[in-house]
C-alpha cells in the first residue's frame, strides 16, 4: 500500500448505522463505538499517514431516520471544516446511504475535495466485520492525491466492499452481501483490490476550481408513485392530489412505459396542467427511459411527463427536493432535469 502524503488530514463524520457498533467483551451486547477513540482500537490507521479527526452525531442515527435535516447537518459540518481537511469520510447506515450521497452531491456545489460515504453490513466491533476494510479504504481514497497534490476523487462517492461509486448513481441492492451497492448506469470510479485502481476517465474534475457553495434549501413536497399492473384510479389520484405537492417521480415499467388507459393519462395530464413536474424513472435499475420507444411511453410524453433518463429514483427524488428548494418555477425545474448538474444522468453537463 502506498504511503499517503504527510499533509493529509481527514475528517470522519460518524452519523450512525451498523458500522458504529462494537461488542461488549463481557456482556456480548452491541454498543455504540466511540470514533473519538478510533486510533486506540485500530492502531494500524497510523500507517495511512493521515491525521484523522472525528465528529459524531449525538445520538447516532439509524439511516432510516435520516432526511433533509440530517443532510443539512452533514453539509454544515463539511462546509465549516472545508479549508482544514483534505477529505471527508461520512460513516452512514446503509439503508438510505444512496439518498444521502445523492442529496450531498447537489448540496455541495463546486466540491473539489473527496466526500466518501461508507458503512458496513456487520458492526465494526465483531470479528467478521466488513466495516474495518471499508473504513480504511475510504480514508485512503479520501486522502489520495495525484503527483501535483490535487485530490484524485473530488466527488461525493460511496465506497463499499471493493468499488468506489459515484454517489448519485448508487442504490443499495443487497440486504446481506458485503457487496451491497450498485451503480448500474455508471462504471465504478475505482476498484480496490491488492491496490486501488482509479479509472480517471470516470471521475468528474471541475473545469475551474471555485469556492465551495453549500446549499441548505430543500423542498419536501415531492412524492414517488410506483405503478404496478392493476393500479387503481384512487391510488393515482390520491397521490397526485396531495396538497402542495410540486413534483412526482413516476416509477414506470421498462423503458418508461405506463398503462395507456384514458383515466390514467387524464390524471397525469390534469396534474401536469396544475403545474406538477412528473419525472419518468424506470423501475429497472439498469438502462435509460426512452418514452418514444413504445406507444405507452409516447403517451406519457404527450401529456407532459419529463424524462428522468438513466437516473436512480434515489437521485431523482433528491434532485427534485433541491430544485424546488431553490424556489424554481416549473419550467426552470424541467430545464434542470434535462441536463446533468453533477454527473447524475448520462446527458450533457450543465456547465
Ligand atoms: N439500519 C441500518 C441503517 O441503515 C443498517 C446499516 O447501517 O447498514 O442505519
Amino acid at each position: 500500500m502506498n504511503k499517503l502524503k504527510e499533509n493529509n488530514s481527514i475528517l470522519l463524520i460518524y452519523t450512525g448505522g451498523t458500522i458504529g457498533m462494537i461488542e461488549n467483551a463481557s456482556t456480548g451486547a452491541l454498543e455504540a463505538f466511540n470514533f473519538q477513540h478510533l486510533e486506540e482500537h485500530f492502531p494500524e490507521l497510523k500507517d495511512l499517514g493521515s491525521q484523522i479527526d472525528c465528529v459524531q452525531f449525538d445520538p447516532p442515527m439509524d439511516s432510516s431516520e435520516m432526511g433533509p435535516d440530517s443532510w443539512k447537518k452533514i453539509v454544515r459540518i463539511i462546509a465549516e471544516n472545508y479549508h482544514m481537511y483534505s477529505g471527508f469520510v461520512v460513516l452512514h447506515g446503509t439503508d438510505t446511504m444512496a439518498y444521502t450521497a445523492s442529496a450531498l452531491s447537489f448540496m455541495l456545489e463546486n466540491l473539489n475535495k473527496p466526500v466518501i460515504l461508507t458503512g458496513s453490513q456487520l458492526p465494526i466491533g465483531v470479528l467478521r466485520t466488513d466495516g474495518k476494510e471499508n473504513l480504511i479504504t475510504a480514508i485512503e481514497i479520501a486522502a489520495a492525491k495525484d503527483e501535483k497534490g490535487f485530490p484524485i476523487v473530488p466527488e461525493v462517492c460511496i465506497f463499499f466492499e471493493n468499488d468506489l461509486l459515484r454517489g448519485n448513481r448508487t442504490c443499495k441492492a443487497n440486504v446481506d452481501n458485503f457487496n451491497a451497492f450498485r451503480s448500474y448506469n455508471y462504471s465504478p470510479l475505482a476498484h480496490a483490490g491488492v491496490s486501488i485502481r482509479y479509472d480517471l476517465s470516470q471521475i468528474y474534475y471541475p473545469v475551474s476550481p471555485r469556492p465551495l457553495k453549500p446549499h441548505y434549501l430543500l423542498d419536501r413536497n415531492v412524492a414517488i408513485l410506483k405503478i404496478f399492473p392493476g393500479i387503481s384510479l384512487q391510488v393515482v389520484s390520491t397521490i397526485l392530489n396531495i396538497p402542495d405537492l410540486k413534483g412526482v417521480i413516476l416509477e414506470t415499467f421498462g423503458s418508461g412505459n405506463a398503462p395507456g388507459q384514458e383515466w390514467f393519462l387524464n390524471e397525469i395530464k390534469a396534474a401536469v396542467d396544475r403545474g406538477l413536474v412528473i419525472v419518468n424513472v424506470s423501475q429497472c435499475r439498469a438502462g435509460c427511459v426512452e418514452m418514444s420507444r413504445y406507444e405507452t411511453g409516447r403517451k406519457l410524453l404527450e401529456v407532459g411527463v419529463v424524462s428522468g433518463y438513466d437516473s436512480t429514483t434515489e437521485c431523482a427524488v433528491t434532485k427534485l427536493m433541491f430544485l424546488f428548494g431553490h424556489g424554481m418555477t416549473t419550467d426552470a425545474v424541467i430545464e434542470h432535469l434535462n441536463c446533468s448538474l453533477i454527473g447524475e444522468v448520462s446527458i450533457r453537463q450543465q456547465r
